[in-house]
């Protein structure tokens, strides 16, 4: 009900182009961390981005959002290369989720014509954030944020929902930080343990300081729960473009429907070439593309979402842009 009074039937479509699955960073959960030897790793070439960002824009999709790991060999001055060229020729929206860079290279992506982030704080429990993320820090996560609002962005935040030693004060101080955080977007995912990273192993083998039989939600609900804090989030931010996630179409059958009955009024359609996407090894089970047309793709989801009810929105979902404290 809070999402039809605030976006009525209308759901977005984003475009979601992988562009590269290096990572100079070791989260236990991802498997693009860079301590994984076992993905064979791939950089798409600037004109293969620009190609794909046409053909999704050109195919209906309003916004594309390219994603990759924290690639440091190719470097921020290739991102904002690519940006350039994008606005040179598509009007689509452009969100960026390249992970954590100095105020400094945020502004420069923005100035190169980006228009929106995508930065999930993964956890607001400081303890387990520095655990799953070494060398990291949630301070400097929220740091990010901050200066991606202020370099101008609609930003995009959120969390994963049944991380080994998560627990459910954690889930709702996750909620309450969203909130607070009063952001354009928020991704809400179930994590998905990938066999080949330390996390999905004994916590207790690894003789960690967080066990995984702390957790109160285990691996099997964290998929409904997740529908519970996409249904919570829609209520306490009845504006928020709220997706309903990859992880949990994947760890759900019907997710992407459920996750809009629960409140989500955005969907992520995969455009990276097959290829890649298959090395795009974030969880396992994930949909991978398979060289469909953006053009294509976008029909199949306007019938799929016709079917249930909802109409696919004429417009580029922007957020409310800058002017929320972020104190
Ligand atoms: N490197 C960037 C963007 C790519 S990772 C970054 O980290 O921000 C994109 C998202 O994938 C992360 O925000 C994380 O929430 C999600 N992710 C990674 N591993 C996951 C797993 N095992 N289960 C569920 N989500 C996962
Ligand atoms: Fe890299 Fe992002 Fe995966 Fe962390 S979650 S290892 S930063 S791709």
């Amino acid at each position: 009900m809070v999402r039809r009074a605030a976006h009525g039937c209308f759901v977005h479509l984003r475009a979601l182009l992988e562009t590269g699955n290096s990572c100079r960073a070791d989260c236990l959960y991802c498997g693009l961390r860079r301590g994984n030897s076992s993905i064979e790793r791939y950089s798409l070439e600037a004109h293969t981005i620009v190609d794909i960002v046409s053909r999704a824009a050109s195919g209906g999709f309003r916004t594309v959002v390219m994603q990759s790991g924290e690639d440091a060999g190719r470097g921020p001055e290739f991102i904002r290369d690519v940006v350039v060229s994008i606005r040179d020729c598509v009007e689509a929206a452009l969100t960026l989720s390249y992970g954590e860079w100095p105020a400094a290279v945020y502004g420069m992506w923005r100035r190169a014509g980006a228009d929106r982030y995508l930065l999930k704080f993964e956890t607001s429990n400081r303890e387990l954030f520095a655990f799953l993320r070494p060398g990291r820090t949630l301070d400097q996560r929220l740091a990010c944020l901050r200066f991606l609002r202020e370099a101008g962005f609609q930003v995009g935040t959120g969390f994963m929902v049944g991380l080994p030693g998560q627990t459910l004060d954690d889930i709702a101080n996750d909620l309450l930080l969203l909130h607070h955080l009063d952001p354009d977007m928020a991704g809400i995912g179930p994590y998905i343990p990938h066999p080949a990273t330390p996390l999905a192993q004994s916590c207790r083998e690894w003789n960690c300081a967080i066990r995984s039989e702390d957790s109160v939600l285990g691996n099997f609900c964290s998929a409904e729960m997740t529908l519970r804090c996409l249904a919570i989030a829609r209520i306490m931010n009845p504006s928020l473009h709220l997706p309903a996630t990859t992880a949990l179409e994947t760890s759900l059958a019907d997710g992407h429907l459920r996750g809009l009955s629960a409140g989500a009024n955005v969907l992520m359609v995969n455009v990276t070439p097959g290829f890649c996407s298959r090395n795009y090894d974030l969880y396992p089970g994930r949909h991978v593309g398979n060289d469909e047309d953006p053009r294509v793709l976008w029909n199949r989801y306007e019938g799929l979402l016709a079917r249930e009810g909802y109409m696919v929105s004429p417009d580029r979902g922007d957020g409310k842009g800058n002017g929320a404290s972020w104190e």
